[in-house]
């Protein structure tokens, strides 16, 4: 089940969201320092100590461009993404 987070925007795309899920373990809750991939846009967003969402500093892009779990839940959302843009034309 998503967890709720504070209303916020993706600071890449201005998607509004208020859930977070956790596709590893369902029943964690997002804390600060752990990467959150937008449904919209892909990118991913480090969460802060208040659950709000920011860019990676450069130091993290460069990390996150290595990072295999990282890579790997970006292809699974590029897949997903994909399939929801074929079934619905968006
Ligand atoms: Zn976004």
């Amino acid at each position: 089940m998503p967890k709720l987070v504070p209303d916020q925007f993706c600071p890449f795309c201005g998607h509004h969201f208020n859930r977070a899920s956790n596709v590893v373990d369902d029943g964690l809750i997002p804390t600060e320092g752990d990467i959150s991939i937008c449904l919209e846009c892909g990118e991913p967003g480090i969460y802060t100590a208040d659950l709000h969402m920011r860019k990676p500093t450069p130091a993290e892009q460069i990390e996150l461009a290595t990072d295999e779990e990282y890579l790997m839940h970006r292809d699974l959302w590029r897949a997903w993404k994909q399939k929801q843009e074929a079934e619905h034309g968006r």
